[in-house]
């Protein structure tokens, strides 16, 4: 992308409603723009970020086995009153009605709907195990909707269900999904780390919450800070393996880690002294095994293989995808704007022509970007004519993890500047070293 012809309206000063740096860095930064209260456009880097967690949740989804579909964002009441939320979910839920007088809402989650369509399509145990999933907007009218896309009213989300004809094969998929989403995380290049939690308004007695631990988190969290030194890493998962599933669940699982609803002092004075944490984290994910909670008000049964009819297992797990793209910034930033993990960011590189308009810096930047392209990354080149303070603000601002610096005396002596984002360090190098060094 040529950044004259893109969309990038940066911001010069820090908006005032923006109280965590997520907030600020992603509005100055022109990847949102709020519509109204917890409702925000998603500009066009914004979105790309958005995009690309996406693709990961989908790709580490395909890995567990897990099937993907599409709901839509408004529901009837009527299959909400069937399983009995409707008038338990309380004001978060968005009700609407529409010109017949019919009871509608904009879904806050998709269990009722899920049920439904599990319910009229698959009657026998020869079909289970399954675990379906979307991505799609959910809304709830949180009271205080507030660090713009990490608590906001319309934001987009991850939510699975699996349906097992026993509580056993349930738990499997319990497991699947918390090894499944660990590696999720980890390839956003974050740690975050499950803690036994509430099940709140879903229900159900097993649920760990994802935590990364920042300061601006909303949830108070206590934890063995040994639990912060485990990494899934690059080991082989075979997600049909229950013994290996169970395994890394309970490696993950075993050491002390709970959000204070579930914060005993007792059981945490076990823990080492020199151990014991207690510190903020922001919710990115949650897994929760319900059992028959839905399936059973809501009739979704199964012929077993003596021929009689029962509920399915059921669970649900989600993740903040919208979330995820603040929580990213609150881990990895500094005092100059993002820091991209490799994962996640919009474009690969950067690149800044030092003198546009010189025939030979334009040249050398055409040919990076083209060999660039042809290495398969996308590079986002600064062609315009301003002045290079300004472009280096920029760059730093919006955190691709690479910027290679083009001008007219580098280039006399056959050399650009390769710039890491993350550690600040630079290196001259011929132009095929520096598409070296980042492909
Ligand atoms: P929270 O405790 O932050 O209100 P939750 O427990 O109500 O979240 P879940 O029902 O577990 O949320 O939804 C799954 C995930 O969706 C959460 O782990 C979180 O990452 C994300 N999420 C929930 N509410 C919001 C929101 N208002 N804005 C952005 N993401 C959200
Ligand atoms: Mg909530
Ligand atoms: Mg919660
Ligand atoms: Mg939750």
């Amino acid at each position: 992308m040529r950044l004259s012809r893109y969309f990038l309206p940066v911001l010069k000063e820090t908006p005032a409603e923006a109280q965590i740096v997520s907030h600020r860095y992603m509005l100055r930064a022109g990847m949102i723009k709020q519509a109204s209260a917890g409702i925000y456009s998603w500009l066009p880097l914004g979105f790309k970020v958005l995009r690309k967690i996406e693709q990961i949740v989908h790709e580490e989804q395909a890995r567990a086995g897990h099937i993907p579909m599409l709901m839509p964002t408004l529901q009837s009441a009527d299959l909400w009153r069937e399983s009995g939320r409707y008038e338990d979910y309380g004001e978060e839920m968005l009700r609407i009605t529409d010109r017949h007088g019919r009871d509608m809402l904009y879904g806050p989650t998709n269990e009722e709907l899920i049920t439904d369509i599990f319910r009229s399509n698959v009657n026998s145990y020869k079909d289970l195990p399954l675990t379906l999933y979307h991505i799609q907007w959910k809304f709830r009218d949180e009271i205080r909707p507030r660090f713009g896309v990490m608590r906001g009213r319309e934001f987009y989300m991850k939510d699975g269900y699996n349906f097992d004809l026993t509580k056993e094969d349930a738990l499997h998929a319990y497991n699947r999904h918390l090894v499944s989403y660990l590696r999720t995380y980890e390839r956003m290049g974050l740690q975050a780390i499950p803690m036994r939690a509430d099940s709140g308004p879903i229900g159900g007695d097993d649920t760990h919450e994802f935590l990364v631990l920042a300061d601006t988190g909303e949830s108070e969290v206590f934890y063995d800070s040994a639990v912060t030194d485990i990494r899934l890493g690059a080991r082989e998962i075979d997600y049909d393996d229950k013994a290996q599933c169970q395994a890394v669940m309970e490696e993950f699982t075993s050491l002390y880690a709970r959000t204070d609803e579930t914060h005993e002092e007792a059981a945490f004075a076990e823990v080492p002294e020199d151990r014991r944490r207690s510190a903020r984290g922001i919710e990115v994910g949650q897994i929760f095994y319900f059992g028959t909670k839905y399936s059973e008000p809501m009739g979704a049964n199964v012929v077993n293989h003596e021929g009689a009819r029962v509920p399915v297992h059921m669970g649900s797990h989600g993740i903040g995808v919208s979330r995820l793209v603040g929580a990213i910034i609150e881990a990895s930033h500094d005092d100059k704007g993002i820091i991209w993990p490799e994962g996640v960011t919009p474009f690969h590189c950067g690149i800044i022509n030092l003198k546009q308009g010189d025939a030979e810096a334009d040249a050398a930047c055409e040919a990076l970007y083209k060999a660039l392209e042809g290495a398969g990354l996308e590079p986002l080149y600064d062609d315009r004519n301003e002045r290079a303070g300004g472009k280096f603000a920029t760059m730093d601002l919006i955190g691709l993890p690479w910027r290679i610096t083009v001008g007219p005396r580098g280039l006399k002596n056959g050399v650009v500047e390769l710039t890491s984002r993350r550690t600040g360090e630079s290196e001259e190098m011929p132009p095929e070293a520096a598409i070296a060094r980042i492909t």
